[in-house]
């Protein structure tokens, strides 16, 4: 049995979860996952995640914000929504923000816009960031730099990209959050090796559930969500790249993030 984990990226307000909800988090627990931090991606599954999060406060932390898929829902006449739900003291990051031309399902001028918006209100409210960005590393370094000397703390969530993008992020001060990504053989091999490059104090696991389940589990569930409990399994793939001690990764894990997500305070 594992030390005690924190899952730092988990959708659980996702439809996926309505008819098992406390199921699978039950299961989490039983499988040494005591901690879950709830991603929030729009104002209302922001919204959706702090009210989950507060069922528990010891448990959970949510986080608010607006994924760049859905930028272009969200207005200058939003902000003070936004800013009222990163005040709630569920919240442990602002996020998940950052820039996707990966899937391009809002214009590349909003996903900027947004994101600008995100880290001025991170910075003026001093909350931790919670960062996504897929295919669109140089833009995002640009808006990041800006505003990283007066962000407390930030994570890029499931982190898939090549060494640069990890030396870049890495010379940011950012943690790195690793995803079951690292257990498919096909398009996560190059993360094996990479893994190696983070310092312990910059690494957490999550499962980003119910996506991205994790290609090499066996048995094989039934259907193909994702959930919370799988992240022992995560752990254990990252350890053995890393040549560690499971236990070892998930002490330094749970660390990191108790610390960064202000379940210590
Ligand atoms: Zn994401």
């Amino acid at each position: 049995m594992h030390p005690t984990l924190v899952d730092i990226g988990l959708n659980l307000a996702h439809d996926s979860f309505d008819h098992d909800r406390d199921q699978v988090v039950g299961a989490a627990v039983a499988a040494g996952v005591r901690h879950m931090v709830i991603t929030g991606s729009t104002l209302d599954s922001s919204r959706a995640a702090i009210e989950l999060a507060r069922t528990a406060p010891d448990r959970f932390r949510a986080t608010a914000g607006i994924h760049p898929h859905h930028a272009h829902e969200f207005h200058e006449e939003d902000v003070p929504a936004l800013r009222s739900l990163l005040l709630e003291p569920e919240v442990g990051a602002a996020g998940e923000c950052g820039l996707d031309y990966f899937r391009n399902f809002s214009p590349h001028e909003d996903q900027e816009r947004v994101f600008h918006r995100q880290l001025a209100l991170a910075a003026e409210l001093a909350r931790p960031v919670f960062l996504h960005q897929r295919d669109a590393h140089d833009a995002f370094m640009a808006i990041l730099r800006e505003y990283r000397p007066r962000l407390p703390a930030g994570v890029a969530h499931c982190f898939t990209g090549d060494e640069r993008e990890l030396r870049d992020y890495l010379d940011l001060d950012l943690s790195i959050g690793i995803t079951g990504w690292i257990c498919d053989e096909r398009r996560g091999h190059h993360l094996r090796e990479l893994v190696r490059l983070i310092p312990a104090d910059r690494l957490m696991i999550e499962t980003d559930a119910p996506y991205l389940l994790p290609r090499d589990l066996t048995p094989k569930p039934q259907g193909r969500r994702n959930e919370p409990k799988y992240l022992p399994h995560i752990l254990d793939t990252v350890a053995a790249c890393r040549g560690a001690a499971a236990e070892a990764v998930a002490e330094t894990t749970t660390r990191n993030a108790l610390r960064f997500f202000g379940f210590e305070k």
